[in-house]
């Protein structure tokens, strides 16, 4: 029910206006300045990606305005609301921290994308997906540089860092970016570039959460023909006897910049039994990408889906990962070197969380691993973002998925576990855990690494009340 029916109800029973049914005082102080495309849900119906530890909020603001986020933000602050940035709805963390008073801010109806002539870079606002993006991208013969699962916000990934299947080449996400329109924690409305403000453009390049609600951006986009704008990729299948040959294989590759690979210890699509996955990805034909992976393929997979396929493509391998709802506390770890040992112990604790818990049949661990070939050369700090982690080549993550609350026990001890074995061997001098894929128990330290000492000083600066303190709060 929109707010304002809500309101005029309210009115028609006798009660104040400035006591709306839902929504609070900051709505009665906003709500006849919206747009008539924005409104306010009631029920607390709010999907996401993972149920654990999910954000319940009073109320759900659905922005069908990009100017009314800057609105809702005044509005909050003066009446000392809590709220919650929401885009995909995607992200697994546990310091949401809302109270019944609390609302969430979903601008994930927040679609416009528009290319310059050129196709040289792209427009777009903050509740475009990757899918969204890369369709665009395709029907303007051009590629951008997006995150790997379809169903996650562009500027969600991006804000701490963006992972990206094509950033040996192009970089990270935050790479790509050129101009950031935000709403402060005042509620004031800016637009940041490296150029006018690099300090915080520098903090919003890797813990963007902590310092502006981004309601758009442009980012950089390369014209390319679709018929040249393919690669070859597929799965895999290992049988579990190779898992040390396959570990060592993809520990001893160097990803060239055009390489990317995932490893899975999943259910077999077709079987439902464990199996260890490999998905390569290699930015042009299959016959120089098979050269390329020659030592993973030499390992002998019991089956090969690899093809060329088109760039519109790319990510719907990982589309049942986007499936919203059930239970999935996650965890992750950076690595930059496997260890044949501590994945065996890693495929060990799978098997048994797998075989104890039969409803937790889609318990994943996945793990990504990218070139490092033109991030790593901004770690001897050119200052050019707040990300941290250049050099790191691999991200494992350990998702237990499961719908009853009966298992969260033993599916955090399995996510801790894992991270124990693979931090232990991940060849970095302290663990390191990629923001957008921790789970929120992690010190700051790991999370921000080097950058945490300046970004809690920034964060003084910026948002001294903490207005913006749901994703791994700096204060
Ligand atoms: C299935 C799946 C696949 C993934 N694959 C990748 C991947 O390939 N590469 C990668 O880098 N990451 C990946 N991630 C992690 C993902 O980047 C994070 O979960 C990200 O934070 C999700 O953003 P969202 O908008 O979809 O989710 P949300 O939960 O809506 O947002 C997550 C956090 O970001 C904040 N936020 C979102 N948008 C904005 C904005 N415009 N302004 C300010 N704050 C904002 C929210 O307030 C919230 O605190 C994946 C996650 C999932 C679940």
């Amino acid at each position: 029910m929109h707010v304002r029916q809500l309101l005029i109800g309210a009115g028609l029973f006798g009660l104040s206006l400035s006591q709306p049914a839902c929504g609070g005082n900051w709505a009665s102080l906003v709500e006849k300045s919206l747009s008539p495309k924005t409104s306010i849900q009631c029920d607390g119906d709010n999907q996401r990606w993972s149920d654990y530890a999910a954000p319940k909020a009073g109320a759900v603001v659905i922005v069908g305005d990009e100017n009314d986020v800057a609105k809702i933000i005044v509005a909050a602050s003066k009446t000392n609301t809590s709220f919650l940035i929401q885009s995909g709805g995607n992200g697994w963390a546990n310091t949401f921290k809302l109270d019944s008073r609390g609302i969430i801010i979903d601008i994930s109806s927040l679609k416009a994308i528009t290319f310059n002539a050129k196709k040289t870079q792209v427009t777009f606002q903050a509740g475009v997906t990757n899918k969204d993006l890369i369709d665009a991208a395709w029907n303007n013969n051009a590629r951008v540089s997006a995150s790997t699962c379809n169903c996650v916000s562009v500027l969600g990934a991006t804000l701490g860092g963006g992972l990206s299947r094509t950033q040996g080449v192009y970089g990270l996400n935050v790479d790509n970016l050129i101009s950031l329109n935000i709403v402060d924690p005042n509620g004031i409305r800016k637009t940041v570039t490296r150029q006018n403000n690099p300090e915080l453009w520098w903090a919003l390049t890797g813990a963007g959460a902590n310092f502006g609600v981004i309601t758009s951006a442009t980012y950089k986009s390369q014209p390319l023909p679709q018929a040249q704008n393919t690669a070859w990729t597929g799965l895999l299948l290992f049988n579990e006897s190779k898992l040390e040959e396959v570990i060592t294989a993809i520990d001893k590759l160097t990803l060239a910049p055009d390489m990317q690979l995932d490893i899975y210890f999943t259910a077999n699509p077709a079987t439902g039994q464990p199996s260890v996955l490999v998905l390569p990805f290699y930015l042009g034909s299959a016959e120089v990408g098979r050269q390329k992976f020659a030592s993973i393929l030499n390992v002998g997979p019991i089956a090969d889906n690899t093809e060329v396929i088109p760039y519109n493509t790319w990510n719907t391998a990982g589309d049942p990962f986007c499936t919203p709802g059930g239970r999935k506390p996650s965890y992750t770890t950076g690595v930059k070197k496997m260890d044949p040992v501590a994945w065996r112990n890693t495929w060990n604790e799978y098997i048994a969380f797998f075989n104890e818990n039969p409803e937790a049949n889609l318990t994943t661990i996945l793990t990504e691993c990218y070139s490092t070939a033109k991030t790593a050369k901004s770690v001897k700090n050119d200052g050019s973002s707040s990300y941290p982690f250049r050099d790191i080549k691999c991200h494992a993550i350990t998702i237990p998925w499961y719908t009853s609350p009966s298992i969260d026990c033993s599916a955090v001890k399995f996510g801790q576990n894992v991270r124990k074995h693979l931090s232990a061997s991940a060849g970095t001098k302290s663990p390191s855990s990629y923001i957008n894929f921790a789970h929120g128990d992690e010190p700051l330290s790991q999370i921000y690494g080097s950058s945490l000492s300046t970004l809690k000083k920034l964060k003084q600066k910026y948002d001294p009340k903490k207005r913006l303190n749901q994703w791994f709060p700096l204060s």
